[in-house]
């Protein structure tokens, strides 16, 4: 194994500790999106951001729950797609609507979009101390990465 792999491993171990804090039944593994995979209680993380990803979705965040602007993308980003698991029971099939050209904003308030970020909003609000202390851990995490990268 690589340095980059040995580096990936470590982030997604990180990952799924924090994500087994929110349920034990929870599992995290590197993909090419940020997604949640509702039938393994699973979400994937990547270290590049989508098109939805990044800025847009972290201003809408922060725009709603302004405590987020405390948190890095990848922490919001995270929390979103456990959002997704834990508002499964309330989605809508939206299918032809995401199939249709819009804006981020469009995308943002799409039902379960809207939903999955309000759970992490939430929580995010309840669990502060606890979002600090993972957030600090994946930024120090990224640093790491980052160093590899430009070495
Ligand atoms: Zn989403």
């Amino acid at each position: 194994m690589d340095k980059l792999d040995t580096y990936l491993n470590s982030i997604n171990a990180l990952v799924n500790k924090f994500v087994r804090e929110i349920d034990e039944d929870y599992s995290a593994q590197l993909g090419t999106d940020f997604q949640a995979l509702y039938d393994d209680d699973c979400i994937t993380w990547t270290a590049i951001y989508s098109e939805r990803g990044g800025e847009a979705f972290r201003n809408d965040f922060v725009k709603r729950f302004p405590i987020a602007c405390d948190f890095d993308t990848f922490t919001l980003s995270i929390l979103h797609e456990i959002g997704h698991l834990e508002t499964e029971d309330e989605m809508v099939d939206d299918t032809s609507k995401r199939n249709r050209p819009m804006t981020n904003e469009q995308y943002f308030r799409l039902h379960n979009e809207y939903i999955a970020t309000e759970w992490a909003g939430y929580w995010l609000e309840d669990n502060l101390a606890t979002a600090r202390k993972w957030n600090t851990a994946f930024l120090k995490a990224f640093r790491n990465l980052g160093t590899l990268i430009t070495e």
